[in-house]
């Protein structure tokens, strides 16, 4: 782990370092309180710090107060280092924001077991951290396919549509449903139903661009939202997902099936249309597909615009 130490003197800058390093940390070392504050204020931070109470520039007091003033400054474990031994001045340091004071000359062994309770709190934090940003995936993640469930796609596709819609671009939205999949659960079992639902959220996520959105909208149906894709290719993409889908049989353990896909496909008008009226649009071709034989991809209808007279 890296630790800043910040002390105008090079021989107790010096003295710190060596001392760190033989305990497995990586200083970070630098002569003033402004130099500090750049550092630690800068893209990847180190989390413990180090401060000399007087320095040039800006004292370590002063580095402590301004870095409790922001997000990331609050997340460094400061410690103050200073022969400043009156209870008034380690009560000024505290409050200043100081997670800890360590009084100058200092006892090695103490300072290394102040370290080590430092790093313990940091990796604690970072690992909070990391576990909230992991159920934050899990919620909009749908565990079977690793595609976005229904909710993050209602979410990430309106900002998307509201995006285009500002800049007046054309966003096509496409329903995905797998044909007769009763069947594959029935004649080979659910398990096999999965395994194809998974083989078909994969086929389809390998012929899509790097912006569009791919979601599972319910069992056996994915939504695709396609920004800045006209009807002419909202048709493309549907028919070279489609076409991915048939490719080749699913195999599955004691089988192999082949499976087909129909899709509805719908544009909406530089966005003067809410995403759920897109998504049902899409929906309805869909449903056409299906009415017309399945393993087909249909158009929905362009929507009517009202003359503004602009
Ligand atoms: P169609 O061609 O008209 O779409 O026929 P279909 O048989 O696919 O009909 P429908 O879309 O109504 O059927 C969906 C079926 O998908 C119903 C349900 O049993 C099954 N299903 C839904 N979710 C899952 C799932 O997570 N795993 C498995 N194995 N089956 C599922
Ligand atoms: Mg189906
Ligand atoms: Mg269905």
């Amino acid at each position: 782990m890296r630790v800043l130490i910040a002390d105008d003197s090079d021989v107790s800058r010096k003295l710190l370092s060596r001392l760190l390093e033989q305990w497995g940390y990586e200083p970070v070392g630098c002569a003033d309180g402004e130099e500090a504050w750049q550092i630690l204020s800068g893209p990847d931070a180190p989390k413990l710090a180090i401060l000399d109470w007087v320095m040039p520039r800006i004292d370590g007091i002063e580095v402590c107060r301004r870095l409790r003033e922001t997000e990331v400054g609050r997340q460094v474990f400061v410690y103050l280092l200073t022969a400043r031994s009156k209870p008034e001045d380690i009560l000024a340091g505290l409050e200043a924001g100081a997670n800890d004071y360590i009084i100058k000359p200092f006892n090695q062994a103490e300072l290394r077991v102040r370290l080590r309770n430092g790093r313990q709190l940091v990796e604690l934090h970072d690992e909070l951290i990391s576990a909230r940003e992991a159920l934050r995936t899990q919620a909009m993640v749908d565990p079977l396919t690793e595609v976005w469930n229904r909710r993050a796609f209602m979410d990430l596709a309106a900002k998307a549509l509201s995006r285009a819609g500002r800049i007046g671009a054309p966003t096509s939205a496409l329903m995905i449903d797998i044909d007769h999949f009763k069947r594959v659960n029935d004649e080979h079992g659910h398990a096999a139903g999965d395994v194809t639902i998974r083989a078909v959220a994969d086929r389809v996520k390998d012929v899509l661009r790097t912006g569009d959105h791919l979601a599972r909208y319910g069992g056996e149906e994915f939504v695709v939202l396609l920004p800045d894709c006209r009807a002419p290719g909202a048709y493309a993409v549907a028919e070279r997902v489609r076409r991915a889908v048939q490719r080749a049989p699913v195999t599955f353990d004691g089988g192999a099936l082949e499976v087909t896909i129909s899709v509805g496909a719908a544009t909406g008008p530089e966005s003067r249309e809410s995403l759920e009226e897109l998504v049902s649009r899409a929906d309805g071709a869909l449903y056409a597909a299906k009415n017309a034989g399945r393993n087909r991809t249909m158009l929905a209808a362009p929507i009517e615009l009202a003359d503004t007279g602009t």
